[in-house]
């Protein structure tokens, strides 16, 4: 095996483009320059268009999680009483951290696999009668593979009068989020998924509702201050020194989006999605997303058979067949699942890849599989949708 040659379907850190990877070798410049001003305003207009909103669009030298913390600081006032949707352990970690931020925290859990009904969490806001003030939830749980109704949880929230907060680290740009026709209230990711740039980068944005509150929020916050951001945002200028390199990625990786075309980026990975779940579904395995309707685009988890032991199939796939995965997440999940990603620079040709690979370690780990079906049937769900077209 040429060891060096690897295909990373993890959930995340995703591939990046040569492209990017080239743009990141460009010279320092200063910050205070107006260069830098010339490519901050071009990648903040260009990210107005991925979120799919009039309104600013931060980009901050963080990692994802933070986009957690910079949501509810900003926005939703010190100690008061917010809801947390969880439908995996991306939704547990928010919850966590908003316990730790000190808010009063109501949990609202379903099942692995499952996605939030907009009806539950309406009933929950209905009870509180107003004190809950913001309702978090993931956009994409990466941790299950499934999509949450997003508008229709917005909805809810805003008849309530609570704020809706969107982790879409695993979700912007490459899923649908219209982030002002649905009302959303903040959305936010990270650079290393959908984004096709390395770790590093948390990007949010937040509605005129969410800033009319910001002043009240009087809640203890100084590097994730996007006050300080949104004063210098017409100048193309960051509080901090930004990571110039990684703007420069992300300059190429957006470039190279809206080229594709921002509608065409989320046919893509639906036509990605649709494959992985043809695919597995023919080999006989079972996905962890029961419901077909909120299955992910971007990543697929699928359950591991009672006869094969996950982490020997893991081990198999990127030692045998040059494949990696990602392990299932959080404790329950950890030994069940394991996940496929399928997002940022990504195109059918890796999901086919991916698949045999699948079928090709389970054969390996000594499963009673026929390699040869999980690829065929992806390759009639592209020919199908290439017929469409
Ligand atoms: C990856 C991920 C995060 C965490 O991002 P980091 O960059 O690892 O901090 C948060 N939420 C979701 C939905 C994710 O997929």
């Amino acid at each position: 095996m040429l060891k060096e040659k690897i295909a990373l379907h993890l959930a995340g850190p995703t591939p990046i483009p040569p492209q990017v990877a080239a743009a990141m070798t460009m010279p320092m410049i200063n910050h205070r320059s107006d260069t830098f001003s010339v490519l901050c305003k071009e990648v903040a207009s260009k990210l107005e268009a991925l979120f799919r909103t009039q309104e600013q669009v931060y980009v901050l030298a963080s990692s994802g999680s933070s986009g957690w913390e910079t949501a509810m600081v900003n926005f939703v006032p010190a100690a008061v009483k917010v809801l947390n949707v969880i439908i995996g352990d991306f939704g547990e970690r928010w919850s966590k951290a908003n316990a730790e931020l000190g808010y009063e925290v109501e949990n609202l859990r379903y099942a692995s696999g499952t996605a939030a009904k907009a009806a539950d969490i309406a009933t929950i806001l209905e009870k509180n009668q107003g004190s809950i003030k913001a309702v978090c939830f993931q956009h994409n749980e990466t941790s299950t593979g499934v999509s949450n109704p997003v508008k229709e949880i917005a909805a809810e929230a805003a008849k309530y009068g609570a704020l809706s907060l969107v982790d879409g680290v695993s979700s912007v740009g490459a899923l649908p989020l219209h982030m002002d026709e649905w009302g959303i209230d903040v959305a936010f990711t990270g650079s290393q998924k959908t984004l096709m740039c390395p770790p590093g980068l948390m990007i949010i944005a937040a509605s005129k509702r969410a800033w009319a509150q910001a002043d009240e929020a009087h809640t203890p916050k100084f590097y994730f201050n996007l006050q300080e951001y949104r004063k210098n945002y017409d100048k193309g200028q960051t509080p901090q020194t930004p990571a110039i390199s990684l703007y420069y990625g992300l300059q190429a990786a957006l470039q190279m989006l809206e080229n594709e075309g921002w509608d065409k980026v989320q046919e893509r990975h639906h036509l990605m999605g649709e494959m992985s779940r043809a695919g597995i579904k023919a080999t006989g395995l079972k996905l962890l997303c029961q419901e077909e309707e909120f299955a992910s685009d971007t990543l697929t988890a699928v359950i591991v058979p009672d006869e094969v032991k996950a982490a020997t199939f893991l081990k198999t796939a990127k030692d045998s067949f040059g494949v990696i995965y990602a392990a299932g997440q959080g404790k329950e999940l950890k030994e069940r699942i394991f996940r496929i990603g399928h997002m940022g620079y990504m195109t059918p040709n890796d999901v086919l890849v991916a698949l045999a690979a699948v079928e090709n370690s389970l054969a390996a780990v000594g499963y009673d599989i026929q390699p040869g079906k999980a690829v065929a049937a992806a390759q009639e769900v592209w020919l199908r949708d290439i017929r469409q077209h």
